[in-house]
């Protein structure tokens, strides 16, 4: 009996199997698809600074407008591009577009900020990514120091030497590096402090409730004063509240993200949340009617 229980079960796992790789292979061609009906596009979310309320940066996140399901977010189809290798030409697509319209901003005066590109990991391991990012540079325009690209603990773990050599080489052309997702994945805090970093972006999951949960707050605040033992600026994700907003700056977070400030907004609507934004830093607030 156990046997045939045995059998059957393995029987329901390989057709769920099957069904899984059925449907990845569809994902797989439709996305094909996608790239040449230009159906991805990228999306920008301002990054503002705690002290200032300047926003200093925004990062490019990828989505797929698809003709019958709408907006597809990346969690839904980068898992899939990674395994079929995709992601190589759509990471491809997504450096060029987001320099070119970071070039664009500029081209139409808006005042200086950088643009976030997140790099998979498969991407980082690639020797021909320096290659790449000079010739988009190149091609695009773009100063180096407005790039800031985003790459996860876990690239950067993974084969500690190479990642030594290409952070060296990219800032050596002047690119900022994040490192994304920080405390979700195992960082030595050696190399840490041996590999030449801009920024870490606190995970959204220690941002999250955490002002009613005291372990998250209690994270917070370690990973801000690490970033600055380290020498790095400190980016928050995830920001939804003014309480969470209020105690990020009061542990000295320098740079916050999340839908508190803005959701991600398309190229066009960037101009005029610098224009609000800069308005509300310069200006006194309007007085009430009353007190007129
Ligand atoms: P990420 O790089 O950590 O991006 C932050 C994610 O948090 C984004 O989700 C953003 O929309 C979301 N977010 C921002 N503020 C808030 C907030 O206040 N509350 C909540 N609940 N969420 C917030 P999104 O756009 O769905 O992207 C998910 C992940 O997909 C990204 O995480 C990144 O790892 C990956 N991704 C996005 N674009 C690209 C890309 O162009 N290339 C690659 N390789 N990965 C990308
Ligand atoms: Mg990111
Ligand atoms: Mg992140
Ligand atoms: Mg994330």
């Amino acid at each position: 009996y156990a046997k045939q229980k045995g059998g059957g079960q393995f029987r329901f796992f390989t057709q769920q199997m099957q069904r899984l790789a059925l449907e990845a292979l569809h994902v797989e061609y439709e996305l094909r698809l996608a790239m040449q009906r230009g159906e991805l596009e990228l999306h920008y979310q301002p990054q503002v600074d705690l002290r200032s309320g300047e926003m200093t940066g925004v990062e490019s996140l990828l989505r797929w407008r698809h003709p019958e399901k709408g907006m597809i977010p990346p969690a839904k189809f980068i898992p899939v591009a990674e395994d079929s290798g995709l992601i190589i030409p759509i990471s491809e697509w997504v450096l060029e577009a987001a320099c070119r319209q970071a070039k664009q901003w500029q081209e139409q005066g808006l005042p200086p900020f950088t643009v976030g590109v997140n790099l998979s990991a498969r991407q980082f391991e690639r020797s021909d990514l320096l290659g790449l990012v000079e010739s988009v540079l190149a091609s695009t325009g773009l100063a180096p120091e407005r790039l800031d690209l985003e790459i996860t603990e876990g690239a950067l773990m993974g084969d500690v030497e190479s990642a030594r050599y290409t952070l060296t080489a990219l800032r050596a052309m002047g690119v900022k590096v994040s490192v994304d997702d920080f405390g979700t994945g195992y960082s030595s805090l050696a190399y840490l402090k041996a590999f030449p970093l801009s920024k870490l972006k606190i995970d959204q999951s220690f941002v999250r409730n955490l002002e009613n949960d005291a372990s998250n707050a209690a994270i917070a605040k370690a990973v801000i004063s690490l970033s600055h033992s380290l020498g790095l600026t400190v980016v928050a994700e995830g920001v939804e509240t003014l309480q969470q907003k209020e105690y990020l700056s009061a542990c000295g977070c320098n740079i916050a993200q999340g839908y508190f400030y803005s959701r991600p907004l398309e190229a066009h609507a960037i101009g005029e949340f610098l224009a609000d934004t800069s308005r509300l830093a310069l200006e006194p607030p309007e007085r009430p009617a009353s007190v007129r």
